[in-house]
C-alpha cells in the first residue's frame, strides 16, 4: 500500500484526512510543526515533527518513509490574523508550500493534494458557487491559497507533478469515537463557539449580522463535515496516484444554512437553547455562500453523507465529551 504525507496531520482537517486514508488501507506519515496542530491528534502513523519551509528536514522525511503522494493541509488560517500579519501568511503559506513543492519535485513525488478554500472566490457574484467563478480573493489568507493553486498548476505543468485543489466551504463536525475534532486557539468558527457556549465556557454567542440579505438576515453557510472532506481526499490522492488528471473542485454539500437556522438545530440536536444576542456585521464576511459541488461529485464519485444534524451532534460529543478529557 502506499505511503502518503500529510503535512498539517496533526491539525484539524489532516489528522481527519489521516483516519480517513487508513481506512481505506494506506500507510500515513505526519509532518506538521505543532504550531497549531495536537500531537495527540497523530495516531495513525509516524509523526515527523518539522516546518514546511525547512527544506533539509522535508527532504530528510521523504528520503526515510518515500512517499508516494501529498496531501498538503499545513497552513495558517484565520482570516483575520492574516489581515494583521500578511508577512508571516506569506512566509507560512506560499513560501512554505513552494519549498514543499521543491522537495517534492526533487524527490520525484508527483502527486499533490492542496487544501485550497472557497475564499479564493472572494466576493460571491452568484450562488451556488462553481468552479468557474471568478477568483478574487479579499483577504491575504485567500490570496496565499490562490497563489499556490496557480503555483502548483505552473509546476505541476513543467516538472509532470499531478494536483488536486480542493475548496473547502465550512469545515465543521468531528470524529469523537476516534478522539480528533475541531480545537483552534483563538477559537473563530461558529460552530464550536456556540457550543462552548452551552458548555460555559464563553458568555454569549453573538450574531453578527441580522441585516444581511438573505432569507433571515443573518449569513448563510454551506458546512460541510470534516469527515466527508476527508473522505473527499482520499478519492483525490488515489485519482492522483493512479495516474488520473488534475483537478479543481469544491468541496461543500452544496445548501446553505443561517447563523439563526444553525442555531436552531443546535437545539433541535442537544435539546438546548445557546444564549444568542445581536451584533454588528464582522468585517469581511460575505452574506452567503454556498457551493456547485456537481463537479466533485462526478469526477470523484464523491457524495456528502453527513447533515446540519450530523455535524452538530459529532461536534457536541466531542466539545462535551472527548476534548476535556484529552486536554485537561
Ligand atoms: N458567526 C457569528 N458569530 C460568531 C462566529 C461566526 O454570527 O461568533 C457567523 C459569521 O459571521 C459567519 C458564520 O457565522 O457568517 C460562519 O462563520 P465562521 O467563522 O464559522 O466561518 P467563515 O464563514 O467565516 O469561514
Amino acid at each position: 500500500m502506499a505511503t502518503i504525507l500529510v503535512t498539517g496531520g496533526a491539525g484539524y482537517v489532516g489528522s481527519h484526512c489521516c483516519l480517513a486514508l487508513k481506512r481505506a488501507g494506506h500507510d500515513v506519515v505526519v509532518y506538521d510543526n505543532l504550531f497549531n496542530g495536537h500531537e495527540r491528534f497523530v495516531k495513525w502513523g509516524p509523526f515527523e515533527r518539522g516546518d514546511i519551509r525547512d527544506k533539509a528536514r522535508l527532504a530528510e522525511v521523504f528520503a526515510r518513509h518515500k512517499p508516494a503522494a501529498v496531501i498538503h493541509c499545513a497552513a495558517l488560517i484565520e482570516v483575520g490574523e492574516s489581515v494583521k500579519f500578511p508577512d508571516r501568511f506569506y512566509d507560512n503559506n506560499v513560501a512554505g508550500a513552494l519549498a514543499l513543492l521543491d522537495v517534492m519535485r526533487e524527490a520525484g513525488v508527483g502527486p499533490f493534494v492542496f487544501s485550497s478554500t472557497c475564499a479564493t472566490y472572494g466576493e460571491p457574484l452568484r450562488l451556488p458557487m462553481d468552479e468557474t467563478h471568478p477568483q478574487n480573493p479579499v483577504s491575504p489568507y485567500g490570496w496565499t491559497k490562490l497563489m499556490i493553486e496557480r503555483a502548483s498548476r505552473d509546476i505541476a505543468a513543467a516538472y509532470g507533478m499531478s494536483f488536486a485543489h480542493l475548496r473547502y466551504f465550512n469545515a465543521a463536525g468531528a470524529a469523537p469515537e476516534e478522539g480528533v475534532g475541531e480545537r483552534h486557539e483563538p477559537e473563530t468558527h461558529a460552530i464550536p463557539l456556540a457550543l462552548m457556549t452551552l458548555l460555559g465556557r464563553r458568555d454569549g454567542f453573538k450574531i453578527f449580522g441580522q441585516d444581511w440579505d438573505t432569507r433571515d438576515g443573518s449569513c448563510l453557510r454551506d458546512y460541510i463535515h470534516v469527515l466527508d472532506l476527508a473522505d473527499a481526499h482520499v478519492r483525490a490522492v488515489e485519482r492522483l496516484m493512479s495516474g488520473g488528471e488534475s483537478l479543481a473542485a469544491n468541496l461543500g454539500v452544496g445548501d446553505g444554512v443561517t447563523v439563526i437556522e444553525l442555531l436552531a438545530a443546535i437545539e433541535r440536536v442537544t435539546g438546548k437553547r445557546v444564549p444568542a444576542s445581536p451584533a454588528p456585521r464582522r468585517a469581511g464576511d460575505a452574506p452567503a455562500l454556498v457551493a456547485n459541488n456537481a463537479y466533485a461529485r462526478r469526477e470523484l464519485g464523491w457524495t456528502p453523507a453527513r447533515d446540519i444534524d450530523a455535524i452538530i451532534a459529532d461536534a457536541w460529543k466531542w466539545h462535551c465529551e472527548v476534548e476535556p478529557k484529552l486536554f485537561s
